[in-house]
């Protein structure tokens, strides 16, 4: 069978990866561009892709999973739009401003949307019939993907922004979201622990009593994300999972919040199994954003 070609692009906050892959998601040509505005940027993309598709064949379609937040509703007249990003220049732009000229489907996901569909098709999520894949980094975020499609409402899931609660006598700050303050953001994302004790998890040696207070909150993400979709498996990625000791105390914790009233063969005891990190590492978000293209290019 002759397979088609997917054009596909993960627009990050600092750079774009673009590719041109297989269906079966062998990637055939790459670049990664920094991320700038949209008027610098958009003409390197369709650059790319028009030098790819002369050097190979023409694309069947795209897919993006981007920063945001941006319009993800197939339905919207809006779709493939930044809305409210700070990000200078990018309120506004349009993922089919730059990819329309090629007259093929394009399919627009958040990124981290893109991540959980790229684990699931080949990195920690196989094999899951729904998978929860969590990003702790920068900021936070949860795609869940069901029977390998990324599930939404009216607009992409917020998880990020749900609210853990804080004992002020234990951790004084005040949070750093500039919404809601003690959001699950305001209090573990890199630039709280950062703005509350100055330096990163890992920089600070990972000590047990900071470990035990970040993973506090994102456990309970985790024990929401188990009552609210009962997914197969959790992942949890981004650069602040990556402090030692972290993975285990969100592991331990959430186990205690759920306290046996969920039970399943899924829930191992200790929830190594259950709670696990990524597969893929930095090649999660190009991967789903192939996948997102090659259903756009199905429908
Ligand atoms: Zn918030």
């Amino acid at each position: 069978m002759v397979q088609r070609l997917i054009g596909a692009i993960e627009a990050g906050g600092t750079k774009f990866v673009l590719a041109v892959a297989r269906e079966d998601g062998t990637i055939l040509q790459e670049a990664r561009i920094a991320t700038r505005t949209p008027d610098q940027c958009f003409p390197e993309v369709a650059q790319f892709f028009r030098a790819a598709a002369a050097a190979h064949a023409p694309l069947a379609s795209f897919g993006v999973a981007s920063f945001g937040p941006i319009d993800i509703n197939p339905a919207s007249s809006t779709y493939g739009t930044f809305t409210t990003t700070p990000k200078p220049g990018w309120a506004g732009a349009r993922f089919h401003d730059v990819l329309g000229e090629f007259g093929v489907p394009i399919a627009v996901d958040t990124d981290v949307n893109g991540a959980a569909l790229g684990e699931w098709l080949k990195g920690a999520g196989q094999g899951c019939t729904t998978l929860a894949y969590t990003t702790v980094g920068t900021g936070i975020g949860t795609g869940v993907v069901h029977k390998g499609k990324p599930l939404m409402g009216f607009s992409h899931y917020e998880s990020g922004h749900i609210q853990p609660p804080r004992d002020a006598a234990v951790d004084p700050f005040a949070g750093s979201c500039p919404f809601h303050g003690d959001c699950l953001e305001g209090l573990a994302a890199g630039p709280a622990i950062e703005a509350r004790w100055g330096q990163s998890l890992s920089e600070l040696g990972s000590p047990p009593e900071k470990v035990e207070l970040i993973a506090g909150y994102i456990a309970h993400l985790a024990a929401s994300l188990v009552l609210l979709h009962m997914p197969d498996r959790l992942i949890f990625g981004g650069g602040v999972m990556k402090a030692p000791g972290l993975l285990q105390a969100v592991r331990r914790q959430t186990e205690r919040k759920l306290a046996g009233y969920v039970r399943a063969p899924q829930l191992d005891p200790g929830l190594e199994q259950y709670i696990v990190a990524p597969g893929l590492g930095d090649h999660a978000g190009i991967t789903g954003a192939i996948e997102l293209g090659r259903i756009a290019a199905d429908q």
